[in-house]
């Protein structure tokens, strides 16, 4: 065979591409097959974005260490103390904060201990109507629902009006409808039932206590705020509202930026207290305001909304709140307040005065 150079000299060049190509293409998909895999190993391995903490509540009010029994005393720590380990270590397992702060909220409803769920006080016709409010803050999603009646765990009412409608704020009927469309589980009036609750009614409505003598009393609902692995923060809230309130009346817990707010920008607040007060002040945004305009720290801003807010107008209660670096809150005016918490640097802590 006769060799042509000038079509042997093409040949090698076209062959000496193919070669190139082939080795470019072969190291390509070898510095992805590396890359890919590396990213596998840093996503598993992935550190922590965030330190883990949260907050709860179960209630600002009269209490004071002589009108509270030790027993009493006692009981209240161990369930808040509980909740919020449980909460800590649902955190710890990587679940969101939307997820804790129900998850924790709920425990506080199934306890005959609080003003929320099973342990609600009754409004002026002798009816737990129900408020409860579930906000995300990652992206502003939020969930809540007023006057709510026969639905065990009014915090998962607000939180599939959140993640399950277009809506933000369901009452009454219409509440109750959609929950139990969802699936939610219902409780009758004995479940409900709470001896302690009704005499307290009673007492009011037979005028031996007036609504604003709350002696001895406490407002009993229940909030979450934490912060999770991922660095969002979240915070829900629930109660039966106050005793002998009128039918109907809504307070500040479904009221987003009233008693309920969480932005990853700023911070997560659950109020309780004297909810007119509450909503008149939008308590909730004006400390996440503070934050995010006047650069005040979370705690600050709580304690100027609740001392210099509040308070001068007899706005009674308090709140709980956290920021996104995991710095804790948790002001007062009145002289007591059920409160826990746990960080990633602190055991779990309960206080009550
Ligand atoms: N803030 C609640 C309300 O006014 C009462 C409470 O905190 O116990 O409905």
């Amino acid at each position: 065979m006769v060799f042509d150079s000038k079509n042997g000299g093409c040949f090698t060049f076209v062959f000496l591409t193919y070669i190139c190509t082939m080795f470019k293409l072969f190291v390509a998909s070898v510095i992805t097959i590396v890359a890919v895999s590396c990213n596998q190993v840093v996503e598993k391995s992935k550190p922590l974005v965030s330190p883990l903490a949260i907050v709860i509540h179960g209630g600002a009010g009269y209490m004071t260490p002589e009108n509270l029994s030790e027993n009493d005393a006692l009981a209240y720590s161990e369930a808040l103390v509980n909740a919020v380990n449980e909460g800590y270590d649902a955190l710890e397992k990587g679940v969101s904060a939307v997820d804790v702060v129900t998850l924790v909220v709920k425990l506080m409803e199934d306890s005959p201990l609080f003003n929320a769920g099973k342990g609600a006080v009754y409004n002026a016709d002798g009816v737990q109507e129900m408020d409860a409010a579930i906000m995300d803050g990652s992206n502003l999603n939020a969930g809540a629902v007023a006057g709510l009646k026969g639905i065990k765990n009014p915090i998962e009412a607000a939180k599939a009006v959140m993640l399950f409608s277009e809506h933000v704020l369901l009452v009454g009927e219409g509440a109750r409808k959609f929950a139990l469309l969802q699936g939610l589980d219902t409780a009758n009036e004995a479940y409900f039932f709470n001896e302690n609750s009704f005499n307290k009614l009673l007492k009011i409505q037979n005028k031996q206590a007036s609504a604003s003598d709350l002696k001895g009393e406490k407002f009993g609902t229940v909030g979450a705020v934490c912060l999770d692995q991922f660095g969002n923060i979240a915070a829900a809230t629930s109660t039966g509202g106050m005793t002998n309130k009128k039918y109907g009346r809504v307070g500040d817990v479904p009221v987003i930026g009233a008693g309920t707010y969480a932005n990853n920008h700023t911070c997560a607040v659950s109020a309780t207290g004297h909810g007119e007060f509450f909503i008149r002040n939008v308590a909730a945004f004006q400390i996440a305001s503070l934050v995010a305009y006047k650069n005040l720290s979370v705690d600050s801003a709580a304690n100027y909304v609740v001392q210099d807010v509040l308070k001068p107008m007899n706005g009674f209660g308090g709140v709980i709140a956290l920021d996104k670096q995991g710095n804790i809150s948790m002001r007062f005016n009145t002289p007591s307040m059920f409160r826990a918490f746990k960080t990633s640097h602190t055991n779990a802590q309960s206080f009550i005065f």
